[in-house]
């Protein structure tokens, strides 16, 4: 067990916390000023990103990459420290093309896509000439459960009709969002098991009768590439659109939710330093009743604690980012479960303590916090409720206790029936 960096991964850190220090951050004021007056910062991030590529700071998150695909083909443990980087800063991952839900729909279009979808999708994802966005869950059915989805991909003669209503569509008002991978059950009148009743089909959102209806604030937050509440009405697409197989949408919604699912607990732990740093200056410079905030007991206690918990957190992604890489995303199932629960807490837990130390501007949108706070929450959904990754864990304890059954008897004193003596 080795806790360094390697190499490769200490060269990326430096060069990439150059280009955010030399190229990123001085735009950050500007970033704001446009997205709260409506207008989305394309520009600036599409003059970002060129640089970013010419830097050879690209699709950093993607291993599996072939000779003609743009990247940098590190591993998911080389990626963790620079998805952390990122994180600091939210909008910047898009600059690097490692943005959600991007990352995941190129995941899943590598492994699952055709030569056709490779040209057409995957390849203009992968120059960051397009975005793309994610169309799960709907708003009339408990989408934690994904065989419940039930917009319908019904064939016609000439390929497929969507028809059902998607909400939490991350990022398709982006500029340049051009399609969407939607899940929904095949309406074909066949009896099917459970997990074999749905598809995923390719949409490309002009497609006639693909309409947004809005973009959902988040606690009062509304995202400038939105979480969009869409209607699919009698979509046609052709038979080119199916992404996989008819009736593998559940297994492609699993496979989409491998290393997808730690890059936002990568991005959590910068997002939580990034907090643990401003507590610790707010609490320095701050005085109150005659001494510094810093010389607070609890305050000491918090900032303390918040170290402790996240190089706890760091740790457990590293594990779940090295399983991945060396045995897959099946075998690693249980631990990025776990810290995906961990990850959202964390974050809730950290900010909520470093909004306190800075009063009550820590509510203000003067600081990152309390948005920083809103995505820790969001994040006990995203991907999956909490509950349903602590299933996963609990499943996976529970049948490694059932083996093991009777073998902690020595280990304790059950009460003696003497009745028998
Ligand atoms: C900011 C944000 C962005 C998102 N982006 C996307 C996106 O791009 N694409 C997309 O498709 N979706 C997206 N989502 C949606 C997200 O994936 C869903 O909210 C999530 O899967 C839960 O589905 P649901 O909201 O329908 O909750 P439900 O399924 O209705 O669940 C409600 C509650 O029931 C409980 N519950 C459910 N299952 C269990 C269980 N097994 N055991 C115990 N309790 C349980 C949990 O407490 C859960 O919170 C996003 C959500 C947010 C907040």
């Amino acid at each position: 067990m080795d806790f360094q960096y390697n190499e490769t991964t200490q060269a990326l850190q430096h060069r990439l916390q150059d280009f955010m220090d030399r190229l990123v951050l001085p735009h950050h004021r500007q970033w704001h000023d446009l997205a709260e007056r409506g207008v989305h910062p394309t520009q600036l991030i599409d003059d970002l990103k060129a640089l970013a590529k010419d830097e050879g700071l690209w699709n950093l998150f993607l291993p599996a990459l072939r000779p003609d695909e743009p990247g940098t083909r590190l591993t998911n443990l080389e990626y963790a420290p620079l998805a952390e980087i990122m994180g600091r800063l939210h909008w910047s991952s898009e600059v690097f093309n490692c943005s959600a839900p991007d990352t995941g729909n190129m995941e899943l279009l590598h492994l699952f896509a055709t030569p056709a979808q490779r040209e057409r999708y995957l390849l203009p994802l992968l120059h960051g000439a397009i975005r793309s966005t994610f169309a799960m869950t709907e708003p009339d059915v408990a989408s934690s459960d994904a065989t419940n989805i039930q917009t319908t991909i019904r064939p016609s003669g000439d390929g497929y009709v969507v028809n059902g209503r998607k909400w939490f569509t991350t990022g398709a008002i982006h500029p340049h969002c051009r399609f969407a991978i939607v899940m929904g059950v095949c309406d074909d009148g066949r009896e099917r098991a459970a997990h074999q009743r749905h598809s995923m089909v390719l949409v490309p959102l002009d497609t006639p009768g693909v309409q947004i209806l809005r973009n959902i604030p988040i606690m009062h937050h509304l995202a400038v590439d939105g979480h969009c509440e869409v209607l699919f009405r009698d979509v046609h697409v052709g038979p080119e659109a199916l992404l996989g197989e008819e009736g593998a949408g559940f297994a492609l919604a699993q496979a989409r939710l491998g290393p997808g699912r730690i890059h936002h607990c990568m991005r959590t732990i910068g997002q939580c330093e990034l907090a643990l740093d401003l507590m610790g200056e707010r609490a320095l410079e701050r005085r109150a009743f005659g001494k510094r905030l810093a010389d607070q007991a609890n305050i000491r206690d918090w900032i303390a604690e918040s170290r402790i918990e996240i190089d706890q957190a760091r740790l457990l992604v590293l594990r779940a980012a090295d399983r991945i890489d060396r045995e897959g995303n099946r075998a690693a199932r249980v631990d990025v479960s776990a810290i995906k629960v961990l990850a959202g807490r964390l974050q809730t837990r950290v900010l909520d303590r470093a909004m306190q130390v800075f009063g009550a501007m820590g509510l203000t949108s003067d600081t990152p916090l309390s948005f920083l706070w809103t995505w820790g929450r969001a994040l006990r959904f995203v991907d999956g409720p909490d509950e349903v990754h602590l299933g996963v864990v609990a499943k996976s304890e529970l049948a490694r206790i059932q083996q093991r059954t009777g073998a902690n008897t020595p280990y304790y004193t059950p009460p003696r029936d003497v009745s028998r003596d």
